[in-house]
């Protein structure tokens, strides 16, 4: 091994022992369902994105083994080769018919996806508006464009329409992008998508909308764009199937042009292998049944509302929340991992999310109830909350 390299990880991975910022990772031995069991204790799990509980649905898993015994377990090449089989082909026409556009491409995980998709369409001459607050995978797909990123206040409608008027003034840059979450993860707010559309039709941007916390969660499932009704007016509707789908991958659902250029131009399509056929037949199922029945969306949105009331009640802060995502704001970042620590000893497995994730002095213990949680299993969740609020001093 190199001498340099043994070095550099040593003294690295030393300082982030010392910072008290080296995640120790344990395992969940187990489905990650409403509880999980980690380190052979079951606690309450209000930390995944499985918002519809389909991650471990019976009928989903049914048809993927269905599916393994008739197509084996890999799609055996890269999707230009010979990896598209006709399960890819159906669905992407599902997930243009649940985001109401004229076409769809996926890919093999929503983080890919963003790197694919952005660098098929941005290069060095053009210029991309990005949200503060954007998450990793959008930052990373606008480093791999070389397009110049401007980053604008989160949500702040007048910084971005100043920004966009200053760089399409500019003449510097051939095209102009503006880029969000439609829902931001770390606070559950939505993207305000309506000001960010006119303010796209004012300076001609081309709009991309990263939706993967909001797939399945808002616009009755169907997610941010529809529930606002700007099917129409957005270039790239981004999901993805990892989340409220329940499974893996990602997607673009947007015109049918854009839709072929990806697939002709974006590098995951073209150089790594096709979703397996199982998780592709699930997904398929998996938008179906969210097309079908608003009954577990309305469940998960029973949930979200009946954990932030009793938080609230409890004299907890949890900010300011337009979804079922539950931040519950402690503040100080030592005490907010003491306080995640205490819930996960206590039964709920609840993470702390510090600074640099979110600002200094906001750190939160960030909640995601689901679809699968019982009215019960929230009560012992509030009930520990209780306790260990009072026993830290964070509530009286
Ligand atoms: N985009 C956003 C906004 C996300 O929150 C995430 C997941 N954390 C991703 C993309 C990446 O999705 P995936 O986990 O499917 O790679």
């Amino acid at each position: 091994m190199s001498k340099i390299l043994n070095a550099f990880v040593d003294e690295n991975l030393q300082q982030l022992r010392d910072q008290g910022l080296y995640n120790e990772i344990d395992p969940v031995e187990g489905p990650n369902g409403p509880i999980i069991k980690v380190k052979g204790k079951n606690l309450i799990n209000l930390s995944s994105n499985n918002y519809l509980g389909l991650a471990t649905n019976e009928q989903l898993k049914e048809i993927a083994k269905n599916t393994i015994e008739e197509y084996g377990v890999g799609a055996g090449a890269v999707r230009t080769i010979n990896g598209t089989l006709d399960l890819h082909v159906k669905l992407e026409a599902k997930l243009a018919e649940f985001k109401g556009t004229e076409a769809a491409i996926s890919y093999q995980s929503g983080f890919n996806c963003n790197m694919a998709a952005i660098s098929a369409v941005m290069d060095k001459n053009d210029a991309i508006l990005s949200d503060q607050l954007n998450h990793a995978s959008i930052i990373d797909g606008c480093r791999l464009s070389k397009a110049k990123i401007i980053p604008f206040n989160h949500s702040d409608m007048e910084d971005l329409r100043a920004k966009a008027k200053a760089a399409t003034e500019s003449g510097q840059y051939n095209k102009v992008m503006v880029i969000t979450d439609g829902v931001f993860s770390m606070d559950g707010d939505i993207a305000k998508l309506p000001e960010i559309v006119e303010i796209a039709k004012e300076f001609d941007l081309i709009t991309y909308v990263d939706d993967a916390h909001g797939s399945g969660v808002t616009g009755k499932g169907k997610g941010t764009v529809k529930h606002f009704g700007l099917q129409n007016e957005i270039d790239f509707q981004i999901g993805t199937l990892s989340k409220a789908i329940g499974v893996v991958g990602g997607y673009v659902a947007g015109k049918q042009n854009v839709i072929d250029w990806l697939k002709v131009r974006s590098r995951p399509f073209l150089f790594s292998t096709a979703l397996p056929p199982a998780d592709v037949a699930a997904i398929t199922a998996a938008v179906q049944m969210i097309i079908d029945s608003t009954e577990l969306h309305d469940l998960l949105w029973e949930n979200g509302d009946y954990l932030k009331a009793g938080l609230e009640k409890l004299g907890f802060n949890i900010g300011h929340s337009e979804t079922p995502i539950t931040p519950c704001i402690i503040g100080d970042e030592t005490l907010t991992q003491q306080f995640s620590k205490r819930l996960i000893e206590e039964g709920v497995y609840a993470k702390s999310i510090v600074f640099p994730t979110v600002p200094k002095g906001t750190g939160r213990v960030r909640n995601m109830p689901t679809a699968a949680h019982t009215k019960e299993m929230l009560d012992d969740a509030l009930a520990i909350y209780e306790k260990v609020g009072k026993e830290l001093g964070v509530i009286s």
